[in-house]
């Protein structure tokens, strides 16, 4: 016998094994009410109970009878029904077995008819319990699932949703129809590469946890906490790895944080950082100025007379005039800087620690301290009237290296009671040599106040003379008479005008009066031809009115322009070239010239310098007192003087107090000069009379 053949010779199997094996039981029975059974297989007992012998006999258990009463009729029905049409029938259904329990049968069977026209049913039950039970689970747990308040699905690997649970729905306002198959980042996500490092982290790690930001259906934004975990494929099933997402909505729950948080951190009245807040911000500030070693500055500040208020208009009233203050404080300082309220009236600013030189950010401190006293000096508008609130402000210089929280706080408010003390409506350092620069400070500028307004300014001329020893101008110089009789240098309070801004007045003053004294020179023989030079300093120059004031000056005064140069320093330059050249070119037209003082002292560049209008160049002093015996400064005497005479410019020197430096100076090719050699700055009479002499 061949193989093929033996293969294909059913009869050569042991049926009678195979049948017992079976996992169910094979039958043929009679399409009775009864299913009368005319064959069983011994698998039959493992499903009922009853073993296949007890079917047969003199009483034999009708099979259908062991058919749940629930189940009987549906599967009578579907078999007559399968019958009829001639077609195999399938049915599920319920057994009780011999000791009452339910089993779950599956059987597939079809209609057989003999020679004589009998009909039977031939087929195969399997006890399918096992698999219901499986089935049933998964179908419990699916709907657990859409129970869950959370938002449950699954997705593969490049993100296509794959299930979705009722949570999902709720949460996103999408069904599942709608999503099967897209991708979550296309749908949900508004940030994408925060999705894209997740899912990396999720595929490499096995899962991923955090909070990813997304949106509704409808566009709103949903903040979740997700947890997404790989589940494993498995080759053998075909069933592919799959990432199964679970989220929460946290958005209210930020929500309440966010509330939490402003109720922790912020004054409800006033909306500024409180208490808290503010001590979080300073330790942090501490910590940081440490690393940086920077500088900054903490403020305590108390309303002078908030209690009058609160006693005479009542609450509401106080209330507002803090809301009020708190809008004011804000704008009065920088956005990285901090306005807190203690409570009552207190406040406190915390300048942040920027300024790597105590001294820079002690001036910087003044002038926020400063300003905040002034802006409160504004009356305020409540309700139906207007009141009027001053402010005591303590001032401490804050740094990582040497301060706490709490040090920091107790000078802050230390220096706030000598503010007070002091008088009020002020402030004061906590350290005391920092108070007294600023009280030299603050009292030489109230005394340049009045020395604008009580005319303690006087001008003063120095001669400058050609290599002939002709007298051929002057340079105008300002001197402070106080009060006391005592003179002055402007080495003394230049500084100070220049940083309040005072400088603007002076200088307007000084102008008119160097003007004024030209427009005399002008008239008489002996001085008509002598030119002037007057100082003017880069905040003057940069005025928005500075070419119209002139002009109105020159017009009041009626000089001719052609003798007026203005002495100009190189941080103008620095300051806005295209500007300054503008207005150089304005005035040049008026017949204004100009001189580039102390050059050589700055960030003289060749570039700039070709692009300047200038006439003149004038070598600061500094250069002229060792010009004899420094090598180092003759040369850059020297190199200066071909510079201007390569750029066309008149070179004079400053500061020329020996015979010897003059002689220098003429071999190396500059002939104008001005110093003490001929004389100091005179008074104005004086140089009239001086220059009558050398007539
Ligand atoms: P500057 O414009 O370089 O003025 C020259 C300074 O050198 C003047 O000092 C002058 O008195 C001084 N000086 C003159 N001859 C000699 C000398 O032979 N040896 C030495 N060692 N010094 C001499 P002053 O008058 O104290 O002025 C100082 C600075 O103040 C001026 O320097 C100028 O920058 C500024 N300044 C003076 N007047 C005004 C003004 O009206 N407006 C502005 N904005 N600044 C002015
Ligand atoms: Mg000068
Ligand atoms: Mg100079």
């Amino acid at each position: 016998m061949s193989t093929n053949s033996r293969s294909h010779d059913a009869s050569a199997l042991s049926l009678d094994l195979l049948l017992r094996n079976l996992p169910g039981a094979v039958y043929r029975c009679l399409n009775d009410s009864h299913w009368t059974m005319e064959f069983l297989s011994a698998g039959v007992e493992k499903l009922t109970g009853y073993p296949a012998a007890a079917f047969f006999g003199e009483h034999p258990i009708a099979y259908a009878s062991l058919i749940h009463p629930d189940d009987r009729a549906q599967v009578l029905t579907d078999t007559n029904q399968a019958v009829r049409e001639g077609r195999p029938f399938q049915l599920s259904y319920r057994i009780i077995t011999a000791s009452g329990k339910l089993r779950w049968a599956w059987e597939q069977g079809s209609a057989v008819v003999d020679q004589d026209g009998n009909v039977s049913l031939e087929g195969f039950i399997a006890d399918i319990s096992a698999l219901r039970r499986a089935d049933l689970l998964a179908r419990e747990q699916a709907s657990l699932l859409d129970k869950a308040h959370d938002a449950i699905f699954v997705m593969d690997m490049h993100a296509r949703i794959t299930y979705w649970n009722k949570g999902a729905e709720r949460l996103y306002g999408w069904e599942e129809r709608q999503v099967l198959g897209q991708r979550m980042s296309d749908l949900l996500c508004d940030n994408h590469a925060a999705f894209s490092e997740a899912l990396r982290t999720a595929i490499e790690e096995g899962e991923w946890a955090g909070e990813l930001q997304q949106h509704r259906r409808d566009g709103t934004t949903i903040h979740a906490d997700s947890r997404w975990t790989v589940v494993a494929g498995d080759p053998d099933t075909g069933v592919q790895q799959k990432i199964l997402v679970i989220s929460t909505d946290i958005s209210e729950r930020k929500i309440n944080e966010e509330r939490i948080h402003k109720l922790a951190y912020f004054d409800a009245l006033t909306e500024l950082p409180n208490r808290a807040s503010l001590l979080d911000h300073l330790r942090r500030a501490l910590l940081g100025s440490a690393r940086s070693r920077k500088f900054g500055a903490l403020m305590f500040l108390d309303l002078d007379n908030f209690k009058i208020l609160n006693d005479t208009h009542g609450h509401a009233a106080g209330d507002m005039l803090l809301q009020a203050v708190a809008r004011r404080l804000e704008h009065s300082v920088r956005e990285a800087d901090m306005v807190a309220r203690l409570g009552g009236d207190e406040f406190v600013i915390l300048v942040q620690p920027e300024e790597e030189m105590l001294e820079a950010a002690a001036h910087q401190a003044e002038t926020v301290a400063a300003k905040v006293v002034a802006a409160m000096n504004a009356p305020f508008q409540l309700a139906d009237f207007m009141y009027a609130v001053s402010t005591s402000v303590g001032v401490t210089m804050i740094s990582g290296a040497t301060d706490t929280v709490e040090s920091a706080l107790k000078q802050a408010d230390t220096a706030m009671y000598q503010a007070k003390a002091a008088g009020r409506n002020t402030f004061r350092f906590f350290d005391p040599d920092m108070q007294a620069k600023w009280t030299a400070r603050s009292e030489l500028e109230t005394g340049l106040r009045r020395a604008l307004r009580n005319h303690e300014f006087i001008l003063y001329y120095q001669p400058q003379l050609d290599g002939d020893s002709r007298v051929i101008g002057a340079e105008a110089l300002l001197r402070w008479r106080q009060p006391n009789g005592e003179l002055l240098y402007p080495t003394d309070f230049i500084k100070a005008a220049e940083e309040t801004s005072l400088i603007v007045d002076i200088g307007r003053w000084v102008l008119g009066t160097a003007c004024a004294e030209l427009a005399s020179w002008q008239g008489n023989p002996v001085t008509r031809h002598l030119s002037l030079s007057v100082n003017v300093s880069a905040r003057q120059f940069v005025e928005p009115d500075f070419v119209p004031m002139t002009q109105e000056i020159l017009a009041a005064t009626g000089v001719d322009p052609h003798y007026l140069k203005f002495e100009l320093t190189e941080t103008l330059v620095v300051t806005d070239f295209a500007h300054t050249v503008e207005t150089m070119e304005t005035l040049r037209r008026l017949g204004i010239t100009f001189s580039l003082d102390d050059f050589g002292t700055g960030y003289s560049s060749l570039a700039y310098l070709r692009k300047l209008p200038l006439d003149q160049l004038k070598i600061d002093y500094s250069f002229m007192r060792d010009v004899l015996t420094d090598r180092n400064d003759a040369s850059i005497v020297r190199s200066i003087i071909a510079l201007g005479d390569s750029l066309g410019l008149q070179v004079i020197a400053e500061g020329v107090e020996t015979a010897g430096q003059r002689d220098f100076l003429s071999e190396a090719g500059c002939f104008v000069y001005q110093g003490y050699l001929y004389e100091p700055a005179l008074s104005g009479e004086r140089f009239t009379e001086y220059a009558a002499s050398l007539h």
